[in-house]
């Protein structure tokens, strides 16, 4: 991806690492940051976009044993790296190496998408894989509200024409 440039390709599937899984992509969705990428260019040229996304796990690395081959699952598509002063001070959000799927690294708007186990979550079994894709937006609109003093049944304005109200 480029700047006003998408194009689909053909791209080799990825081999995973010891502590990585690979995912069969189920469904992807297109987030406003992807709009924007695609508006200014401030992606990496050739990189894989999307990070809100479902699949199911195809293979597993050897050390990984939280999850296993089948599970349907999502991702954080945000990594920091945990070693840097930010992450080790308890504020991973500004983490000076954040690596971020479909922004950093090959996202998910594919056929088969690798990540890191850590940043993998098993899915209920009540959650279709269609509805699993709004995890991420619904994760960001509850981490606002949690920092909010909002009640229930409190009145509010929800400004701004984006999915997230932002
Ligand atoms: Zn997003
Ligand atoms: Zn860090």
């Amino acid at each position: 991806m480029g700047q006003e440039d998408v194009r689909v390709l053909d791209v080799p599937k990825p081999s995973i690492g010891p502590e990585e899984v690979l995912i069969k992509v189920a469904y992807c969705g297109i987030c406003g940051s992807d709009v924007t990428a695609y508006k200014t260019g401030n992606y990496v040229t050739g990189l894989v976009i999307g990070h809100e996304f479902s699949g199911i796990i195809e293979e597993i690395g050897p050390n990984v044993e939280r999850l296993k081959v089948g599970d349907r699952v999502t991702g954080n598509g945000v990594m920091p790296c945990c070693r840097c002063k930010f992450c080790l001070g308890g504020r991973p959000s500004l983490c000076e190496s954040m690596e971020m799927l479909g922004v950093t690294i090959d996202g998910a708007l594919t056929e088969y998408v690798k990540l890191p186990a850590s940043a993998v979550y098993k899915l209920p079994n009540e959650l279709s894989l269609l509805h699993a894709t709004l995890v991420d937006p619904l994760a960001c609109v509850l981490h606002a509200i949690n920092l909010s003093s909002f009640k229930p049944m409190n009145s509010v304005l929800i400004q701004g024409a984006g999915p997230l109200g932002s």
